[in-house]
């Protein structure tokens, strides 16, 4: 019903205050980016903190009253509000260095850090609560507090992947940052299979090169199986160039062009570096598209270290904001902008632990992805689980709150079903209901044939099914019970409701009745 547009943690306050005292509904929003729609609430106060995007780059940031406990190491403040597009700029494009944020440029980092948060290269660096050092953040009794290890240390790690708009509103954040490598690599091609048996041995194949070439920091980003019996890749490695990048994939590469009627290549493979530090400059995709290398034919996979094609990449990977006046870094990957307007149909997450790459489970990881893929499309997010990562990312993200799950997952598997830009009331973009639910069946079904091999994975609490059953263990896991007393100490009367949040089986589906 109404927002408060908040400008700084006073501000904030104010509306917490009102809101407890006039007992409304409150709700919390950054970027806007809630799958399930966590940062809305019908006849509820809102408070909005997108307009909080200042930015503060630190050599050396000690943490308040972690000066004895604490080395100084080098940091960035963010207002609440920072889209990662923001904090890109500020601290890789201008300032050389790396902050963990999402892979969406839109997503706010309060929001992500509170989910967790996940970006293209947390396989080396993490998840993005990781790196959480401080956090303003105001209360349910309206009080400003600071939460690091050294003071409140419980709400910091709630804070961190304990979900959003639960234990306080967070008004700014400070963040560890880390150094940049000489390029990133991104890897797209795409394979067809002639049936569904050359599919199943694609599958298998593609695991075991996996497990082999590609479980480690350097490989991020995603596997597509799908129900068309075509592979598709559309990873990202950190830390290589393009001819290590090529020299990696060659051997699978190889095994596919050596089946040339059982596999088909379906768009061009390509391979190509880009500058870390261009990662996120508008301008620089404006004006310099990366080089990448393509073979000089669908089959010259043999040759593709040899013969091969330097050009430019055929088009940005960004959509830009062409309209009048729009701020010059305003810009998309190609793939968040189509989800605008989405109507979800269904949607699931699942951590797949990397047991399941052991040798003895590989036939079987590979027969549940082609039985799942009967039904939908399995995505496999490499960088949303951390086996594999180096041994500080992991370190870092055991003392958050995450489903301890992600730290031996190899991937999260994404199952989705959504139509595009569909509005109630609007003639031609009406959600088709009936298409919804049958799709909503197909990826429930598809998901069953992974949870029958990863049956205690869990799932992603901000990229998963607005139904989740057992919503408590499967997004936090062991962790539960420790976030409940912070719930209870921080708010014990529960202003803070959200879907399927920390404390929320206490309350009505709307978040008004306590039950
Ligand atoms: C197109 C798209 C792409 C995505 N890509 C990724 C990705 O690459 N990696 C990944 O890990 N996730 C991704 N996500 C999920 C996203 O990170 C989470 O949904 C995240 O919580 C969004 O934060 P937000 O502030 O933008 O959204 P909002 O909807 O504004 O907020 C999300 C939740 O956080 C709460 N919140 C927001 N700000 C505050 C605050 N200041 N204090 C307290 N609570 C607050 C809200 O109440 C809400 O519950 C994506 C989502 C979308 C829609």
């Amino acid at each position: 019903m109404y927002a408060v547009a908040a400008r700084n943690a006073r501000d904030i306050a104010e509306g917490v205050n009102f809101a407890r005292e006039n007992n409304l509904r409150l709700v919390v929003k950054g970027g806007g980016h809630s799958y399930q729609g966590t940062s809305n609430a019908p006849d509820s106060l809102l408070i909005w903190t997108r307009h909080m995007h200042n930015i503060t780059m630190h050599d050396a940031f000690v943490p308040q009253g972690c000066e004895q406990s604490m080395q100084p190491a080098p940091a960035v403040t963010f207002g609440a509000g920072t889209i990662g597009m923001q904090a890109y700029d500020a601290v890789t494009t201008k300032g050389g260095k790396y902050v963990q944020g999402g892979g969406c440029l839109t997503v706010c980092l309060a929001g992500l850090i509170q989910s967790g948060g996940f970006g293209s290269f947390s396989k080396h660096y993490g998840t993005a609560a990781g790196s959480l050092l401080e956090a303003e953040v105001v209360t349910a009794d309206g009080q400003i507090r600071i939460a690091n290890s050294c003071t409140n240390p419980d709400l910091l790690w709630a804070l961190k992947g304990g979900g959003g708009g639960t234990f306080g509103v967070l008004s700014k954040l400070t963040v560890r940052l880390h150094d940049i490598p000489e390029f990133f690599v991104t890897v797209s091609f795409k394979i067809k299979a002639a049936s569904d048996d050359a599919y199943r041995r694609l599958i298998r194949e593609f695991v075991g090169f996996y497990r082999n070439n590609l479980l480690n920091d350097h490989w991020g980003e995603q596997a597509h199986v799908n129900p068309d019996n075509t592979l598709a890749i559309k990873m990202l490695s950190w830390g290589l160039n393009q001819k290590q990048a090529t020299k990696i994939w060659r051997p699978f590469l190889d095994w596919v062009a050596n089946a040339p009627s059982d596999y088909a290549q379906q768009e061009r493979i390509v391979i190509g570096n880009i500058p870390a530090r261009r990662y996120w400059d508008v301008q620089f995709w404006k004006e310099h598209w990366p080089e990448v290398v393509f073979p000089r034919n669908g089959n010259l996979w043999h040759a593709l270290l040899d013969d091969i094609l330097v050009e430019v990449m055929p088009e940005p990977a960004l959509d830009f904001d062409d309209r009048p006046g729009a701020p010059p870094n305003n810009a998309v990957w190609k793939g968040d902008a189509g989800q605008v307007g989405w109507f979800l149909w269904g949607y699931e997450s699942l951590w797949l632990p990397a047991s399941l790459l052991e040798d003895d489970a590989q036939q079987s990881l590979a027969d549940a992805l082609f039985a799942s893929s009967r039904y939908s499309r399995v995505e496999l997010h490499f960088n949303k689980g951390l086996a594999g990562a180096p041994p500080d990312a992991i370190a870092a993200a055991k003392d958050t709150a995450t489903n301890p799950a992600v730290l031996t997952a190899f991937a999260l598997a994404i199952v989705g079903a959504a139509q595009g830009s569909a509005y109630p009331g609007i003639p031609g973009h009406e959600p088709s209901v009936e298409e919804g639910r049958q799709a909503a069946q197909r990826v429930g079904q598809c998901v069953d044939q992974l949870h029958a091999v990863a049956p205690n994975g869990g799932a992603y609490v901000s990229e998963s099914n607005y139904f989740e059953k057992g919503f408590q263990q499967a997004y936090w896991g062991s962790n539960y019970p420790r976030l409940t007393e912070i719930k209870r100490k921080y708010d014990p009367d529960g202003l803070f409701v959200v879907h399927n949040g920390v404390g929320s089986e206490q309350w009505s589906a709307d978040g008004f009745a306590k039950l």
